[in-house]
């Protein structure tokens, strides 16, 4: 936020110094348990400068690293293409679903880059409802199945499966506190409901407020759900579900045309009023 190619009133608000958008960068989250060893929920283009704006992330000797692992809930690229800028010869431990995983690796002539040594990448599979231990951490990680789809570059190449979108249950075995992690979620689902309603803290899909956010707005043809998220607002919307459970709950992956991102408006008013948050760069919170 705000969009390289985007002059939306939202892009243009980010844009002018004091403006009512703040900008933001690309979604993506660090958990740790004891501050030293940190896992990213999914790898964002950005996030070579996301490690540099936390000195948490920092390296602590010529050549490490505190990232332990980095867990990958979907194959679209705002998720998984910042793997590819850590390149640099460093051992990855890459937590995704055996389609995620076959998605970004099989005829992807870049994932070479890292794949150059025995032990640069090391897979986990995240196999759904199935909970593992992150690294040696306290941590797990439960993949939790929830409504999604294939990413674009796959649409019509392989057939979609339940394992193509994952939302993510961290628990902290030590104090029992768990966050739920659901970055793109097409609608609500058994599973779903059941991870998101037990979570002491919530990262949710703030994508739209409303389906046809991007037709309305002249800058697309496909509604919400078409491009496998649950908006927002309205009845049918996240909003009212998320308003009545009990944990801490934050909308993070929000779309640069989101009203929500405008501190004056009134979809900011709804979500606050449900006591629901929104995420930006650099909020940090403690279980
Ligand atoms: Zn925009
Ligand atoms: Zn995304």
């Amino acid at each position: 936020m705000p969009q390289w190619n985007c002059g939306c009133e939202n892009c243009r608000e980010a844009r002018r110094a004091g403006g009512s958008v703040v900008p933001r960068t690309q979604e993506s989250v660090a958990v740790s348990a004891d501050g030293a060893a940190w896992f990213l929920l999914n790898v964002s283009p950005e996030v070579r400068a996301q490690i540099e704006s936390f000195p948490s992330l920092w390296p602590r000797d010529r050549r490490h690293s505190p990232l332990a692992g980095l867990l990958l809930t979907n194959g679209d690229l705002d998720h998984c293409l910042g793997l590819l800028s850590l390149r640099e010869s460093y051992p990855l431990a890459v937590y995704a679903t055996e389609s995620v995983r076959s998605g970004f690796t099989s005829e992807n002539v870049l994932y070479r880059t890292l794949d150059r040594f025995a032990g640069q990448v090391t897979w986990r599979t995240l196999a759904l409802g199935q909970e593992q231990q992150l690294g040696d951490s306290p941590l797990t990680v439960t993949a939790v199945g929830t409504p999604g789809k294939l990413p674009l570059h796959l649409e019509g190449r392989r057939a979609p499966g339940p394992d193509d979108n994952v939302g993510l249950l961290i628990r902290d075995n030590r104090t029992g506190k768990s966050l739920a992690y659901f970055s793109g979620v097409a609608g609500p689902s058994t599973e779903q409901v059941q991870a998101v309603s037990a979570a002491d803290l919530v990262f949710f899909d703030g994508t739209f407020w409303s389906s046809d956010e991007l037709i309305a707005a002249g800058l697309g043809t496909r509604r919400a759900e078409e491009m496998a998220h649950w908006p927002v607002g309205g009845a049918d919307g996240s909003l009212p579900f998320l308003s009545r459970l009990r944990g801490r709950r934050v909308l993070i992956h929000i779309n640069n045309t989101n009203p929500i991102l405008r501190a004056d408006s009134a979809e900011r008013r709804a979500v606050e009023a449900g006591g629901v948050e929104i995420a930006a760069d650099g909020l940090e919170l403690t279980l």
